[in-house]
């Protein structure tokens, strides 16, 4: 017996059993293009999300430098030092989110 990726949820199940125990996804009726298909869809999600979580970190960084330069704080203050993290943290997040769809779409082909 060895564990398996389930197709449609990704978490690890028998493949001596029938239907995923987390989603219930039925694995031995399912075709092959059943199961690339479930496959494509469940990387085009997570694309989707990882391009939604690439705009807010963009929007964060945004948001941060607009606030630090624009805000009428300066160096030194909380609001400052706060506007600043939100500008780092959202420029390393976007820097992972692209890594992330890098290797997504690696491992696709
Ligand atoms: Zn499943």
């Amino acid at each position: 017996m060895a564990l398996i990726d389930c197709p449609s949820c990704g978490k690890k199940m028998s493949d001596k059993a029938k239907t995923c125990p987390n989603c219930d996804f039925s694995y031995g009726e399912a075709s092959v293009e059943d199961i690339e298909r479930k496959e494509n869809m469940k990387r085009f999600k997570k694309m989707h999300s990882i391009q939604n979580q690439s705009m807010l970190a963009m929007l964060l960084f945004i948001g941060g430098f607009g606030f630090m330069y624009w805000g009428g704080v300066a160096p030194g203050d909380t609001q400052h030092s706060a506007a600043l993290m939100a500008c780092v943290i959202g420029f390393l997040w976007y820097g992972i989110n692209r890594v992330r769809i890098v290797l997504l779409k690696r491992s696709s082909k």
